[in-house]
């Protein structure tokens, strides 16, 4: 299998190296607070080895990645939410369960990789808090040094997180926006690999591995996956996955891919419905895709249009809600950004039909942001000294 790197905006190929990170040509488009311009893909050539493993389908050779267990996570069958809907095919694909107990730890495995392959031992990235801490953990069992930049307001439980596993912090006063920027130019002056959303190719690159697992897990493709959105990488590498089994002649077929985003931060929503990108001031109660500048929306709102994805955009205080229905009803407790893909699900479930087979990704566990989780709740009011007090 050949790989190489695609720009996404204007198709220029390029060879696969470490100090090449957007199409240098059209990183001299970018204006200032728009998403990416020239964000690179990874495009592989060949053939797929007889009873392919996900591992065949990455960039970077096997003997490269840290000793972690990340991916082939569960996929759920919730069976009293099959029951409820009448959706006997519905799947929970449970992501929480990787080692730093998020998505994030995908893209952090195959950026890991990279820098062993190039000898490259210290990564810097900006983060809203589980990139973070994912790079963090995926870099502590390599034995990378990790330097973080965060909003000052991430959850507690991100920030202890990188703590634990070693990393330098940086608590930043302001957004992610403005982490990432802080972090950029620390790149630009310290060196080392910069894993930032979209910017590192291999952040895409790496959640593609969702895809793979779907599909062999399933042994098809779904029709839907509900993916809950931010910078758009997340989706952007479910595209690339599936896009890649097509490529491979592995399926002909896509699922629709859901986009979904809360009203409070619908920076992707709105440009596929307004044909372009406005600035918008993001304030979502779900941390992980609270985002005002898709890093990665130019070539996640080009797949959406090519490829039959489809938006939706749900009400910021229906994410608490569906976070607690989930967990009440399957036992899997996810954070507001995972249950946001549950909610979207939830709104236009009754448009498709019943029959169809729907994979929701939840992204994080429940437990990495426990004060929004509070508010789908009612925790207990009085404190009692014997079984009288009860009301
Ligand atoms: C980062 C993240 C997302 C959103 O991913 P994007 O690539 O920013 O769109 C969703 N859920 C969780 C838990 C995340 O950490």
């Amino acid at each position: 299998m050949k790989f190489t790197y695609k720009c996404t905006d204007c198709g220029s190929t390029f060879e696969i190296k470490p100090e090449l990170t957007v199409c240098p040509a059209c990183a001299t488009k970018q204006e200032p607070e728009t998403p990416l311009t020239g964000v690179l893909e990874v495009v592989l050539e060949g053939q797929a080895p007889e009873g392919w493993e996900v591992m065949d389908l990455l960039p970077v050779p096997e003997e490269f990645f840290p000793p972690a267990p990340v991916g082939d996570t569960p996929l759920w069958e919730p069976r009293n939410l099959r029951r409820e809907y009448g959706a006997p095919n519905l799947y929970i694909k449970d992501d929480g369960a990787n080692p730093t107990s998020s998505f994030k730890d995908r893209a952090s495995y195959l950026v890991s990789a990279f820098a062993r392959q190039h000898g490259i031992e210290d990564i810097v990235l900006a983060s809203t808090g589980n990139a973070g801490s994912s790079m963090a953990g995926i870099g502590a069992a390599a034995g990378q040094r990790v330097t973080l930049f965060l909003p000052e307001a991430a959850p507690p439980a991100k920030i202890i997180q990188a703590l634990q596993y070693g990393a330098r912090v940086f608590k930043v006063r302001g957004n992610y926006d403005f982490a990432y920027a802080l972090s950029q130019e620390y790149s630009k002056a310290h060196g080392g690999m910069n894993r930032n959303t979209a910017y590192n190719p291999m952040t895409m690159e790496g959640k593609k591995t969702v895809s793979l697992e779907i599909f062999r897990q399933l042994g098809r493709v779904p029709d839907h996956v509900f993916v809950p959105t931010g910078d758009g990488c997340i989706i952007g590498g479910v595209f690339k996955g599936f896009l890649d089994l097509k490529r491979l002649d592995i399926t002909d077929r896509m699922p629709t891919i859901w986009c979904v985003q809360s009203d409070k931060s619908d920076a992707i929503n709105r440009a596929l419905e307004n044909g372009k990108f406005e600035k918008i001031s993001s304030s979502t109660l779900a941390d992980s895709i609270s985002v005002d500048v898709p890093a990665n929306g130019r070539p996640v709102l080009r797949w959406m249009k090519e490829h039959g994805g489809r938006a939706v955009t749900v009400e910021d205080a229906s994410i608490p809600r569906a976070q607690a229905k989930l967990s009440s009803s399957t036992g899997l407790f996810t954070e507001p950004a995972g249950a946001t893909a549950f909610a979207g699900f939830l709104a236009v479930k009754d448009q498709l039909p019943k029959d169809d087979t729907f994979v929701v990704l939840a992204t994080g566990n429940g437990l990495k942001d426990t004060n929004t989780a509070m508010k789908g709740v009612n925790a207990p009011d009085v404190v009692i000294e014997s079984l009288n007090d009860i009301p």
